[in-house]
Parts: C-alpha cells; structure tokens; sequence
C-alpha cells in the first residue's frame, strides 16, 4: 500500500499507463522480498510524456529527464552506485524520437539499467500527435491527411544495436507484464521491455490488439540465439495484419559498461599512484 503515493492522479480514466504503473509497484514490492533488495535501493526515471506521471505516483526513489534523456542519466546513476536498481520509464515518442540515439548508445555499451517504454504508437500528453511507431494511414492531430511513413520496429532496432535482454508485453496481460519486469530488471545488463501500451483518448487499440497478441510459449525462440530472436522479432512488422508475439524474444549475458568502466577507472588511479612513487623516490 505504502508504495503508492498519495499524488493526484490526472491519467485518463482506462489508460494502460494504471497498468503499468500497478505491475511495477507490484515487481518492486516482489523483487524486494525475494531477492532481498532494500526498497531505497530502486530509483525510477521518467521523461516527458503522460509515462513521466508514474514516477510520482509510485513511493521510490526517482528522477525527471528532459525529453528523450533519462537513458543517459539512468546510466550516470548506475555508474555512480551499483547497488542501485536503475528503472527507466519512457514513451515511445520520448524514447524512439526525441531520445533515440540515448537508446542505441546504451544498448550499444551494455548498460546495466532497465527501460520499459510506454509504447501506445501516439504523442498523448500533447494530445495526439504521430510517432515513430504510429502505423502508416495513422491520422493524428499533425497529420490529418494519414501519415506515409511505416512504423519503426524498435526491438529490431534493439537486437541490432546490442540490447541484451529484450521483450514486448501488453497492458491488458497484467500478470505476463509483471513477470516480464522481473525478469527485465534481473537481467545484468542493458534489458527493454516494449509495453504495447492502450491510451484510451488518442488512440485505442485494445481490439485489435485483443485478437491479435498472443503469449510466446517455452521452447518457440532460443532466447539465447540471435537468428531465432530476430526471427521471432519479424513476426509482427508493426503494422500488418499478423500475430503479434509477447514475451521474452533475446537474453544473452555480456560484460557490462559499468564494471569495464570502474576496472578502467581504478586501473588508472593504480598507474597514477605508482607514478607518484617513483617520483617521489627519485626525487
Ligand atoms: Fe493515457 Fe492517452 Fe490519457 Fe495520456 S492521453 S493519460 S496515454 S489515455
Ligand atoms: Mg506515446
């Protein structure tokens, strides 16, 4: 109870982000008593969008990017303690627009922090707008004609650049969510779960995504196989008429940014303190 803050909440009654928001509270709560991880020792990031909210609405530690960068200091947070449980929650115009080189790069590197993007393919909080990820045809507030443009495949994108760990949940699959966040969070590594994400007023997708998604069964994909993860990952293009597969597509265990960096860092202070030495003994 006491992980929910007593904020006002002002998201629109039947958004996913409730959804969200309660499977988060709920993997936090779980992480903590069973991997015994102290509950200060989560930090959540949002950035700009109707996603950012939840870093108020849920009683941890927390921090606002500006638009599309909470990525780069979710990284500086992580480098900084490690024994944090770094979280960041953004929106997919934050995150695959505004901040998408921030998400190549720390997919790139391996960073040991979480992103889950609040993935409902529309700008909500400036009231409708397209996104990287809206389908083609999508008529939108700055687009009343239909967009021309097809969508982005963002894990694709993710394999590509060097995520670790990478899967798709859905808003009304509230329990697979909120396995797919433990996990997430577990992974060492840089992991990003994309949440097929219902907003209710710019763009309700709930029957087709009712009639089209479906929960990855043990054995479909060898998590740990590039091929068969991208293989996985083509099944649904976005925006074609196909079953859209949820669940964990690629888990692989890589070294990670933060610890190469920290070796390197003490590796020169060593060398630093062995040329004191000697000068001083010279001297
Ligand atoms: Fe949710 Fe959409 Fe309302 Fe934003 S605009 S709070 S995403 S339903
Ligand atoms: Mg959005």
């Amino acid at each position: 109870g006491g992980l929910i803050s007593p904020a006002e909440n002002t998201w629109c009654p039947g958004c996913g982000n409730f959804s969200i928001q309660h499977m988060m509270k709920s993997a936090v709560a779980e992480l903590s008593e069973e991997e015994g991880i102290p509950l200060e020792n989560f930090v959540l990031l949002g950035g700009i969008g109707c996603h950012g909210k939840l870093v108020d609405y849920l009683n941890v530690n927390s921090f606002y990017g500006i638009h599309g960068r909470s990525v780069p200091a979710a990284t500086g947070i992580r480098l900084g303690n490690p024994d944090l449980k770094v979280i960041c929650h953004v929106g997919d115009g934050d995150i695959y627009a505004e901040g998408l080189d921030h998400l190549i790069f720390a997919a790139k590197r391996n960073s040991d922090i979480t992103v889950i993007v609040h993935d409902n393919r529309v700008y909500g909080l400036t009231t409708g707008q397209y996104t990287p990820t809206s389908p083609e045809g999508f008529r939108g507030r700055s687009t009343p004609g239909g967009i021309t443009e097809h969508p982005l495949n963002p894990l694709e994108v993710m394999l590509a650049t060097g995520a670790t760990h990478i899967a798709r949940g859905y808003t009304k699959k509230v329990r697979h969510l909120k396995d797919l966040f433990k996990e997430a969070i577990m992974h060492r590594g840089f992991s990003f779960v994309d949440v097929l994400q219902i907003c209710a007023t710019y763009f309700n997708l709930t029957d087709y995504y009712n009639e089209h998604a479906y929960e990855i069964e043990a054995g479909e994909v060898e998590t740990g196989r590039y091929e068969s993860a991208l293989g996985k990952i083509r099944e649904w293009d976005y925006d074609r008429d196909a079953p859209i597969p949820l669940g964990t597509f690629y888990s692989v265990e890589k070294p990670i940014y933060e610890e190469k960096f920290r070796a390197l860092a003490a590796g020169r202070a060593e060398r630093r303190a062995l040329v004191r030495k000697v000068v001083g003994e010279w001297r």
